[in-house]
């Protein structure tokens, strides 16, 4: 038999709230947070509703309504500021990567 400890046991009551009111399935999103083993999928930190930028928050897609996975607040805000684009996405980080290359040779 699986236990919960008192922090998966928070997650999940944080997650049931934002369910009943958005009517997404909470043994879908339930199923999917054990899987991610109660990380963010994006970042792979330990999800914590104690943590404001480590809330769990469900993510949609916003066309669709499809549940896509969970995710930490920060992480979801990050997809929202870049439109959920790819090609924004990748641009900043290549803007990061490079900065941080050009530290290293300097
Ligand atoms: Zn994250």
């Amino acid at each position: 038999m699986k236990t919960t400890s008192k922090r998966q046991w928070a997650i999940k009551k944080h997650l049931a709230e934002i369910c009943h009111n958005t009517g997404l399935s909470t043994d879908e999103v339930f199923e999917c947070l054990e899987f991610q083993d109660y990380k963010c999928s994006i970042c792979k930190e330990l999800l914590n509703p104690k943590k404001h930028w480590l809330m769990p928050v469900p993510d949609t897609e916003p066309t669709t309504g499809e549940f896509c996975g969970v995710l930490c607040v920060s992480c979801r805000l990050t997809l929202y500021k870049y439109d959920r684009d790819p090609e924004k996405l990748y641009a900043r980080a290549k803007e990061l990567r490079d900065e941080r290359l050009r530290l290293v040779k300097s």
